[in-house]
C-alpha cells in the first residue's frame, strides 16, 4: 500500500516543479519580495492562490483559526501572527495586507456555541472575535454573515494598533483590505471603507484601505468605525 503523502510528494517534483523550476531559481536568488500579506482563515474550502490567481513568490501567507489579528502589546503571550505582521511589513514591506473571512466559518460560530473543555487555546484564541458578536440567541444565516463581516473589521482595527502599520497606512505606503469569501459563490465581497459596508468585488469600487476613513488629524475614529448593518 503506497503512502499517499509519499506519492503527492514525488508527484510534484516530478510534474510540477519542473514547469515551475526557473521561477522558484529565480525565488531563490533574488529572495522573496512578495507585495501583500494575506492573513486567512485556516478553512480548507478557502484558497488563496485560487482566489487572486498568484503564484509562488506573490502572498506572504498567514492563517489561523477565524482569521484573526491578536494585539500588539504582547498581553496575550506568544502570537505567531503578530511576528508574521511585523516581519512582513518591517522586513518585506508589503504594500497591502488583506484579512480574509469567508461564508460558513467555524470559528465565527463557535463564537455562538461551545468549545470542548479541554480545547484552552481555542477558547482564549475566540476571544479576539468577540466584540464583533451580535446580541441574539439563535444566530441565523443573516447574523453569521454579519458577525463574519464584523469580525473582519475587528481584526482592521486591531492592525492599526500596530504602530509600524499605523504609520505606513498613514504615509499611503500600506493599503488595509477586508474581504468576505462567500464560498458557495465564489465571490468575496470587499470592505468598501467609502461605503463602510461590504460590496461584491464585482461591484465595489474600493477595495482599501480599512476600517475607517483617515480624517485630516489622524484621529481615524469616528469616521464609520466599526460599521455594521
Ligand atoms: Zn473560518
Amino acid at each position: 500500500m503506497p503512502d499517499e503523502l509519499l506519492e503527492r510528494l514525488r508527484r510534484f517534483q516530478e510534474d510540477a516543479f519542473p514547469q515551475q523550476r526557473s521561477l522558484f531559481r529565480h525565488l531563490v536568488d533574488e529572495g522573496q519580495h512578495p507585495l501583500t500579506l494575506f492573513i486567512g482563515c485556516s478553512d480548507s474550502r478557502l484558497v488563496p492562490y485560487l482566489l487572486t490567481g498568484a503564484g509562488p513568490g506573490e502572498l506572504f501567507l498567514v492563517r489561523n483559526v477565524g482569521a484573526f489579528v491578536p494585539p500588539h502589546d504582547q498581553s496575550q503571550g506568544f502570537h505567531g501572527t503578530a511576528a508574521a505582521i511585523e516581519f512582513a511589513v518591517l522586513n518585506l514591506q508589503v504594500r497591502r495586507i488583506i484579512v480574509c473571512g469567508h461564508s460558513h466559518c467555524g470559528a465565527i460560530r463557535a463564537l455562538y456555541g461551545e468549545v470542548p473543555a479541554a480545547a484552552q487555546n481555542l477558547a482564549c484564541w475566540l476571544d479576539l472575535g468577540r466584540e464583533a458578536m451580535l446580541p441574539v440567541a439563535e444566530p441565523g444565516p443573516e447574523v453569521m454573515r454579519r458577525t463574519e463581516q464584523r469580525a473582519v473589521v475587528l481584526q482592521l482595527e486591531r492592525l492599526m494598533d500596530y504602530p509600524m502599520v499605523r504609520e505606513r497606512v498613514e504615509a499611503r505606503a500600506l493599503t488595509l483590505h477586508g474581504w468576505h469569501y462567500v464560498i458557495e459563490d465564489g465571490e468575496v465581497h470587499v470592505f468598501d471603507v467609502g461605503v463602510g459596508a461590504f460590496v461584491p468585488a464585482s461591484r465595489a469600487e474600493h477595495a482599501g484601505t480599512g476600517p475607517y476613513v483617515l480624517g485630516d488629524d489622524d484621529s481615524g475614529l469616528g469616521a464609520s468605525g466599526v460599521p455594521l448593518s
